[in-house]
């Protein structure tokens, strides 16, 4: 199968209006790791199948991904699930724009193995999934009933797949989103406060971002954070609170930036300026990257580490909460490794916005031991012991520390629940037995 099958090519909104001509609505691309095939659910739709198939850099056996096109303002939703054998596969839903088909699914693909492995590395009782919707250019996305219908009929879908994909808060997506998804289904984390959900992740964020700094400190046989100095790229929902968190620990210095003056300006004032020094900068500006410091926090956007700002570094330890930090995971990643930088991968300290939300129908206990015990040292899932045993594994096989962690998480994904085992496949059985793509299934 030629990765340029015109299906491929066509922009969202054109295979939208394919779809609506060949009169589907619902459709599924379902793997049999045994037969090592894809099953499109539509004849038509089977080279889309063969290319997820062959496909060397996004696919890894993924079990199955299920798409409808909302009834109002024609947006394409999907959920890709990647592995259910920790649990039934969870990830946020990411509202995005796509140029192409190929864009669309590769992304998808991508984030949901991405979950799977941070639930693992994390101990968490769930396999891995994405949501990922398509932007309508046509429509106002900012309208509020606008984003009513399409996160309510997102929940649809959630309720039409019975439960394989669990989904969450992500880019693009808000909690009033995730109010409106509760609306038409259960199989739905992230949920506002007010009706039993755990609310802003961002604080647990922060903390866990501080243990993995902390884990790769003790690694390095450099103490704790007392008297370090630590760079941050961001002022956000999670640099503000760590900024807070690395005063407590008693660093003797932070740096931070922010492209926002509106964010700046409070940090300023809340922080006496020998402590903190919070600068403005252009989105272009790399100059964080080059700061003398112990350690460099990236919190702001992804792809920040590259061939451009690798060679710029000037400190030890990289450990910050942004996703996706590693421009090209394995060029990077080996690119620190070799400048004997030492990089805490992202998906192991910002776990903690998973972790926050995926256990809430568990209820909410003060100090929940079940969120706590990701902060602690003694867990053996804890960020601070994962981080010291990628650390280590890295360090006797010469592996760059993302790539060990990977392996590491891999290994974990491939555990059955102990009570529900592989239930996630026994629901996309019973659903592609159901034909559940079928209307008023
Ligand atoms: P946020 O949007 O509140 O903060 C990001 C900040 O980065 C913004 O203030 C933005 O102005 C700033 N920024 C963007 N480009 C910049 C640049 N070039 N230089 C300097 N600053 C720049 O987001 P957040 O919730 O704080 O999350 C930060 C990162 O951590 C994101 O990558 C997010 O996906 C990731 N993350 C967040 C959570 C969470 O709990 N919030 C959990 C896991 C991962």
């Amino acid at each position: 199968m030629s990765t340029n099958h015109p299906l491929l090519n066509m922009h969202t909104q054109e295979f939208v209006r394919f779809l609506r001509t060949e009169g589907i609505r619902r459709f599924h691309f379902v793997h049999d790791a045994g037969a090592k095939t894809m099953t499109a659910s539509h004849p038509q739709l089977q080279p889309l199948a063969d290319f997820i198939l062959t496909d060397q850099r996004d696919f890894m056996e993924h079990e199955g991904a299920f798409f409808q096109v909302s009834n109002e303002h024609d947006t394409l939703q999907g959920a890709f699930v990647h592995r259910t054998r920790r649990g039934q596969a969870a990830g946020g839903v990411r509202y995005w724009q796509y140029e192409t088909v190929e864009d669309y699914l590769r992304d998808g693909l991508r984030l949901a193995k991405g979950m799977t492995r941070k639930n693992a590395l994390a101990g968490l009782w769930w396999g891995g999934g994405k949501g990922v919707m398509a932007h309508n250019p046509e429509v106002d996305k900012y309208d509020h009933d606008t984003r009513e219908d399409i996160y309510r009929e997102f929940g649809e879908l959630m309720t039409a797949i019975r439960g394989c994909y669990v989904t969450a808060e992500d880019v693009g997506t808000h909690v009033t989103d995730m109010a409106n998804v509760f609306a038409r289904t259960r199989f739905t984390t992230c949920i506002p406060h007010g009706v039993g959900g755990s609310g802003n992740p961002s604080v647990p964020t922060a903390r866990g971002v501080v243990a993995g700094m902390e884990a790769a400190l003790a690694f390095l046989g450099e103490g704790t954070l007392e008297g370090k100095k630590v760079a941050v790229q961001g002022m956000g929902n999670v640099a503000a609170p760590l900024i807070r968190f690395l005063l407590e620990k008693k660093v003797a210095r932070v740096v931070a930036c922010d492209i926002n003056p509106a964010l700046v300006e409070p940090i300023h004032q809340s922080f006496p300026d020998e402590l903190v020094e919070p600068r403005i900068v252009a989105p272009d500006d790399l100059s964080i990257f080059a700061e003398e410091c112990d350690i460099l926090s990236p919190c702001a956007c992804g792809a920040v580490l590259n061939p451009e700002t690798i060679p710029m570094i000037r400190a030890r330890i990289v450990c910050g909460a942004a996703n996706n930090q590693l421009e090209d995971g394995a060029r990077d990643d080996l690119l620190l490794h070799e400048k004997g930088i030492l990089y805490v991968p992202d998906f192991l300290t910002n776990r903690m916005g998973i972790v926050n939300c995926a256990n809430e129908q568990d209820g909410s206990v003060n100090h929940d031991p079940m969120i706590e015990r990701h902060l602690e040292r003694e867990w053996k899932h804890s960020i601070h012991q994962a981080a010291t045993r990628v650390l280590e594994r890295s360090k006797e096989s010469g592996d760059p520390p993302a790539v060990v962690a990977m392996a590491l998480a891999d290994e974990l994904s491939m555990e059955k629940h102990p009570l529900t085992g592989h239930r996630g496949q026994q629901i996309i059985d019973s659903l592609v037995a159901d034909c559940w793509y079928e209307e008023d299934n």
